[in-house]
């Protein structure tokens, strides 16, 4: 399995350091509020690789933090009047019921930033003791960027010329705007009830410790491979980069993979810029959790992906006939067809996640599958799905089904019992007209979309 670093710039052999385990650390959610769709491509490009990593028999360790304190949370909780807790666990429990809406594996570890908040003051000590890290006038902790050669080398950047020295107290900056990084914040008055006593009196932790403390107490100080979307790429795995290899001495992530943004009309989707949607809203105007997961995994994690409803109306398309497909499939052995769809399904995902082609694999099973009116080949769909989670195998999603639909199946299931066969067959056709197929099994009916 090939995957692209973007601390190297290349097309890298995926390999555990040690074993046969994979320890991967995805940079989580900020739980002020409902995540949007953009949140969850990267989501659900992490779920691609950790589930592709998996296809390929290795294990996966992975830690997925949550910000539970920042600005954003702090601001939140206080205009409302409610503790910081209480306000962000609504959120937090938003973000785990959209996951599996989504049907995004449950990571191993979920640490929440306030449980973890004596491993970064013990890193801020480190660093202080290091001589890479100060107590500026205001009382927060800046981390010395000038003291670590390194500064850049993710986001491939030379900053030597432009190290002036200055101080930037907001978590995000851009490029331009380097300068020492806040590890501590002193306490302010807008800071309300929430505060930590610390060796640098009383304050919060900076969004960037957080991630470095967190992966190397559940990873370790190296492990393997770190993620997020490309915003995070700088400054915030740079500074995470800086913050523990200035404390440990050791390399910190072998790996790093980044994923383009969700845009919307050419924009990436963000709060501040108000273009976005939540899943909730998505949910709302009835589309399902696994149209939204298909459109999301469908485009290469690092090609731009423009949101549009026509996506989604082309995922429903899809997903029906592969349902369709799979529907008329079988167990047993799989025949040579089918296995040659598996191998290049297997090429394309071990090629950098390359899903357009795995996908490619995947309607070339299904067009041979309805050549031979089914066949044995449910177990090649299963191990395709291992990888996408977007089929079905024999279930319908039943609020996809149309209430009046659902009413004829509820009659027609009545009528097959008192084995009333002209009154089924009737029903068939009345659903039928709705544009819907019913098909009797063992089981029962299955209904799918014409
Ligand atoms: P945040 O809650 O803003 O810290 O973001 C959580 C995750 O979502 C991070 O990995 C971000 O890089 C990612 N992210 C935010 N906006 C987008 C977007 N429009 N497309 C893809 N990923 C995004
Ligand atoms: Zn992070």
């Amino acid at each position: 399995m090939k995957v692209y670093n973007s601390l190297t710039r290349r097309l890298e052999e995926l390999r555990p350091l040690t074993g046969d385990e994979i320890r991967l650390y995805t940079c989580g959610p900020t739980v002020y509020n409902f995540a949007h769709i953009g949140n969850f491509r990267a989501y659900a490009f992490e779920d691609v690789l950790r589930r592709t990593i998996e296809f390929n028999g290795l294990k996966v360790k992975q830690v997925m933090n949550l910000t539970d304190v920042d600005d954003k949370t702090i601001r939140g909780a206080n205009a409302a009047g409610v503790a910081l807790t209480d306000y962000t666990k609504t959120y937090k429990d938003a973000f785990f019921a959209d996951l599996k809406k989504l049907n995004i594996e449950p990571a191993e570890v979920y640490p929440a930033a306030t449980d973890h908040i004596p491993e970064m003051i013990a890193l801020v000590e480190k660093l202080m003791a290091k001589g890479v890290a100060y107590q500026s006038e205001d009382g927060s902790v800046y981390f010395k960027v000038r003291e670590f050669p390194g500064y850049g080398k993710l986001a491939h950047i030379d900053f030597d010329n432009q190290r002036t020295g200055l101080r930037c107290a907001a978590d995000e900056y851009d490029k331009e705007n380097v300068g020492d990084f806040a590890l501590w914040k002193a306490w302010e008055a807008s800071d309300g009830p929430v505060g930590w006593d610390s060796p640098w009196g009383r304050g919060r932790p900076g969004w960037h410790i957080e991630c470095s403390a967190m992966s190397m107490k559940y990873l370790g100080e190296t492990f393997y491979l770190h993620t997020g979307g490309i915003d995070n790429l700088f400054p915030h795995h740079e500074n995470e980069i800086a913050q523990a290899e200035a404390a440990t001495g050791k390399e910190f992530v072998r790996t790093w993979m980044h994923c383009a943004h969700l845009r919307v009309n050419g924009e990436k989707m963000s709060k501040s810029a108000g273009n976005f949607f939540t899943l909730r809203d998505l949910l709302d105007k009835g589309w399902t959790g696994r149209e939204i997961r298909y459109v999301l995994v469908n485009a290469h994690y690092r090609s731009g992906l423009n949101f549009a409803f026509s996506a989604l109306e082309d995922a429903r398309k899809s997903l029906e006939r592969i349902d369709r497909a799979v529907a008329q499939c079988t167990e047993g052995e799989a025949p040579d067809w089918a296995l040659k769809h598996l191998e290049a399904f297997a090429a394309a995902v071990n090629d950098d996640l390359n899903l357009p082609g795995a996908f490619a694999a995947l309607f070339a099973l299904v067009r041979d599958a309805n050549a031979h009116n089914g066949g044995p080949v449910l177990e090649v769909f299963r191990k395709m799905d291992k990888v996408l989670g977007v089929i079905f195998f024999g279930k319908r999603e039943a609020e996809q089904l149309p209430a009046e639909v659902e009413k004829l199946l509820a009659e027609r299931a009545q009528a097959r019992a008192a084995k009333n066969w002209a009154e089924s067959d009737r029903l068939r056709d009345a659903i039928a007209a709705l544009g819907y197929a019913v098909k009797d099994s063992r089981e029962g009916q299955t209904c799918t979309r014409k």
